[in-house]
C-alpha cells in the first residue's frame, strides 16, 4: 500500500525499488534492470512452453522474465498491477515487443488477445494489466489488440479449490465476446504464469472459434510450478 502511495508521488521513481531515478533513466533503476533474470530465449524451445504440454495446442508461448518469491520481477510486477499507472505495463510490453521481434522465428501474429480482468477488479484498479502489456506489444508488433474474451460471474472462490478443481471451474470464468478471431493468429497474453490454469481455459475457449494459429504470451513466468 505505502509502495504505491509513494510511486503515485513520485512517479519518477525505479517500479521495483522505489529509489529515485535519474533523468535519463525511465521505470527501473540499472542496478534492478540489470536483475532481471531474462527467460526468453533466441532460438529453440521456450521455458513457459512446456508448461502447456498436453493441455493446450500451440504455436509457442513466450515468457520475457523469470518470477521468483521477493525478486525484482516482484516488485515490478506488483507495481505494474497495483501502482495505479498503466503506462507501466505498457512501457514493459514494448519491451517484451522488442525481444518477440528480434526472436529468430517470431511470431506471426493478426490479433492480441488479453486475458480479460474481473470488471469489479477493473474498476478498483483503474485497469487491467494484461490489456496495456497487449497493447506495448502490439505497438511494436504492429497488430490489433481485441477483447476477444470476457469474464462470467461466478460465484465459488477459487482460492478454495484444488489445482483439478480450479482448472474445471476456470473454464466457466471465461468466455468468447463475439468478436470474429475465426482464422486469425492470436498471441493470448497475461502478466503473470503459475499454473497456466487461466492461460489454458482461457486458450481452450479461444480455439473454439478456430483460429489459424495460437500463441501465448506472458511477461513472466513463475520458476516454481504449485
Ligand atoms: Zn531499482
Amino acid at each position: 500500500m505505502f509502495q504505491s502511495i509513494k510511486h503515485i508521488v513520485f512517479p519518477h521513481a525505479c517500479v521495483a525499488c522505489g529509489s529515485r531515478l535519474p533523468n535519463e533513466q525511465h521505470y527501473l533503476c540499472l542496478r534492478c534492470e540489470l536483475q532481471l533474470p531474462q527467460a526468453l530465449m533466441p532460438t529453440g524451445i521456450q521455458p513457459l512452453e512446456p508448461v502447456f504440454w498436453g493441455r493446450l495446442l500451440l504455436q509457442g508461448a513466450f515468457s520475457n522474465y523469470h518470477f521468483t518469491r521477493g525478486s525484482t520481477v516482484q516488485k515490478m510486477m506488483h507495481t505494474l498491477k497495483y501502482g495505479g499507472d498503466p503506462r507501466v505495463a505498457y512501457h514493459f510490453g514494448r519491451q517484451f515487443g522488442l525481444r518477440l521481434k528480434k526472436l529468430a522465428e517470431p511470431p506471426l501474429i493478426d490479433i492480441i488477445v488479453p486475458v480479460p480482468l474481473h470488471p469489479k477488479k477493473e474498476r478498483k484498479r483503474g485497469y487491467n494489466q494484461a490489456t496495456w502489456i497487449a497493447k506495448g506489444i502490439a505497438d511494436i508488433l504492429e497488430v490489433d489488440v481485441q477483447q476477444a474474451l470476457e469474464r462470467v460471474e461466478h460465484k465459488k472462490s477459487l482460492t478454495t479449490l484444488n489445482r483439478i478443481e480450479r482448472w474445471k471451474q476456470s473454464g466457466e470464468l471465461y468466455r468468447n465476446s463475439g468478436i470474429d478471431i475465426t482464422g486469425k493468429r492470436l498471441l493470448l497474453v497475461d502478466d503473470v504464469v503459475t499454473t497456466g490454469s487461466t492461460l489454458d481455459s482461457c486458450g481452450n475457449i479461444l480455439m473454439e472459434k478456430e483460429p489459424q494459429a495460437l500463441y501465448i504470451g506472458a511477461l513472466a513466468q513463475a520458476m516454481k510450478r504449485y
